[in-house]
């Protein structure tokens, strides 16, 4: 049931021997489509080896899922993004699909917009404490690791510390604070992102709470979630034993200084913008959003940004025939359209060719409007976004009270 909690493994011996962690996940989702709970599995698979090269990939055949173990931390593809783009939004199949919790956030926060059909979705979150960039990490690897990227076989995030393991089997670590300040390490975005562990998906999986490397944590999350584990362990495809006090306790305090490292870089990103005058406020976005060259990226990378009929595209008349807009206009009216739900994934800072700190900005506004609101993006399905809310029922479904009497 929701809540329980197991300490898991793959049955199978060839999952065993390649999977991470004892190659739960892999099994799960071979499960999945051995017992047609879902008709296919999304995963993120290394093109040709190339572990700087995630790709989400579509597969039907529970033979081919073991391509998919692993974990890749340098690449951070836009699941949301692909369920929308290429999937239908999971309207016409059932599918189980791999989740960091950025990606469960914004399917979560998609399918309140109806654009995610979560009945059909089987989500499958992983713990996260952060991607690297692709194209830096493997500087990185090179600079400082002294390592040719292309040996690296398994990064690992754990106390703030960087490990690598090479294809040898040797591994070599560094401190991540120290590397972030050498301007490596995770994505910036996910420095700050306190959500670690993806209780908003069906099943949650990670490392924390394990005593070795050969098992899985995993966390039943919903009703679907809890089923769809029971079936697994019925059917002989994962052995489980009940963590202890100890091991839950240990992935609690996890937990615990994962979040504290994500708002002590909250604190140091926003306060440096907080100082500000808003004078110097004014001036120091404006100056950045003068550089935008309005390529649509931001907007194309998003996964909230969901509207087909987009208010950026000039046959919507709000930029008359023959000008051209202003360059602050495309992140402006991108940010006022999404601050109420940006879940923190960072993909349109990755995308942004000017380098516009826009997800540090929309995540600050989130947060703001969270705050007022009660309201964190794609967390809680049940819960509408609060500038969506504009009936005073809509707002106590939200939780807010606010007298909007004069
Ligand atoms: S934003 Fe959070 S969940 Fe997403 S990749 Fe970064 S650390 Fe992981
Ligand atoms: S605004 Fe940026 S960080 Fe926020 S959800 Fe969209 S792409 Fe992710
Ligand atoms: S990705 Fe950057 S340059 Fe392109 S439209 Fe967005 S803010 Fe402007």
């Amino acid at each position: 049931m929701k809540g329980d909690m197991y300490i898991a493994r793959a049955a199978d011996k060839d999952i065993l021997k390649i999977g991470e962690n004892g190659g739960a996940v892999t099994s799960l989702l071979k499960f999945a489509l051995e017992s047609k709970m879902a008709d296919a599995v999304v995963a993120v698979k290394a093109r040709e080896g190339n572990r700087y090269d995630g790709i989400p990939v579509l597969i039907t055949e529970p033979e081919k899922v073991i391509e998919t173990a692993g974990s890749l931390h340098c690449s951070s593809p836009n699941i949301a993004r692909f369920l929308t783009e290429y999937l239908d939004g999971a309207s016409s199949s059932k599918l189980a699909i791999v989740v960091k919790p950025c990606d469960a956030r914004a399917i979560v926060e998609l399918a309140k917009r109806t654009q995610i059909n979560l009945d059909n979705l089987l989500l499958i979150g992983l713990n996260c404490t952060g991607t690297l960039p692709s194209a830096k990490a493997k500087i990185m690897m090179k600079e400082i690791f002294e390592v040719d990227p292309a040996d690296v076989a398994g990064e690992d995030i754990e106390d703030n510390v960087l490990t690598i393991t090479l294809k040898d089997g040797s591994e070599k670590k560094e401190d991540l604070a120290k590397l972030e300040e050498q301007g490596y390490g995770r994505r910036e975005n996910c420095r700050r992102c306190e959500i670690n562990i993806p209780v908003m998906a069906d099943i949650a999986c990670g490392k924390w709470g394990t005593t070795n490397k050969e098992t899985t944590f995993i966390e039943i999350c919903s009703d679907k979630g809890s089923q769809f584990a029971q079936a697994a362990i019925d059917g002989g495809c994962i052995t489980i034993e009940q963590p202890s006090a100890a091991s839950i306790d240990d992935r609690n305090k996890k937990d615990k200084a994962a979040i504290e490292s994500a708002k002590q870089w909250q604190e140091k990103d926003f306060s440096r913008l907080e100082k500000m005058s808003s004078e110097e406020k004014f001036s120091y976005w404006f100056t950045q959003f003068h550089q935008c060259i309005k390529c649509y990226g931001c907007r194309d990378a998003c996964p909230i940004c969901y509207c087909k009929d987009c208010f950026l595209e000039a046959d919507r008349g709000y930029i008359p025939p023959g000008e051209i807009p202003p360059d602050v206009m495309f992140p402006m009216v991108r940010i006022a359209h999404v601050m109420d739900s940006c879940v923190n994934c960072g993909q349109c800072e990755d995308v942004c060719t000017m380098d516009i700190p826009i997800s540090l900005l929309v995540f600050l506004l989130s947060k703001k409007v969270g705050d007022i609101f009660k309201y964190e993006p794609g967390m809680d399905v049940t819960k509408l976004p609060p500038l969506r809310t504009t009936t005073d029922k809509e707002l106590t479904l939200s939780g807010v009270d606010i007298d909007f009497e004069p």
